[in-house]
């Protein structure tokens, strides 16, 4: 019987396979842009939550006026997913830098929250 420590690699190589063959499956698929409704928001929502960038928490992305500053809408879970529910408005870095989007569910699940507590009028729009 294989130990835990030899099978360890073999997982791992089965993960970056099936990341390799997801993201060649995910290049096939048509990218659908964000509708001007769903970024607008997208903005709206960052405002309220005080302008920083909902995935690293530190990065201002929108001044208080909303225009966008250095960041970018993303789709979230796939290119063709492109409800307000499935995407984000993030900083630069933080969208260069996401490569595993698994690590980053928490994050856009929180951001997902506040922002339909925001839309169910729990929270009042900061300008
Ligand atoms: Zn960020």
């Amino acid at each position: 019987m294989e130990s835990v420590a030899q099978i360890l690699p073999i997982l791992e190589n089965l993960q970056t396979s099936m990341s390799m063959i997801e993201e060649r499956v995910t290049s096939f698929v048509p990218r659908k842009h964000i509708t001007d409704t769903v970024k607008q928001r997208h903005i709206s929502v960052v405002v309220t939550l005080g302008c920083k960038c909902p995935c690293c928490g530190t990065t201002q992305i929108v001044d208080e006026l909303g225009n966008v500053l250095d960041a970018e809408f993303d789709h979230f879970y796939s290119r063709e997913r492109r409800d307000y529910v499935d995407t984000w408005l993030i900083c630069r870095e933080c969208h260069l830098n996401m490569k595993e989007r698994s690590e980053y569910l928490p994050e856009f699940q929180v951001y997902q929250r506040r922002a339909k507590n925001i839309d169910n009028g729990q929270m009042t729009f900061g300008f």
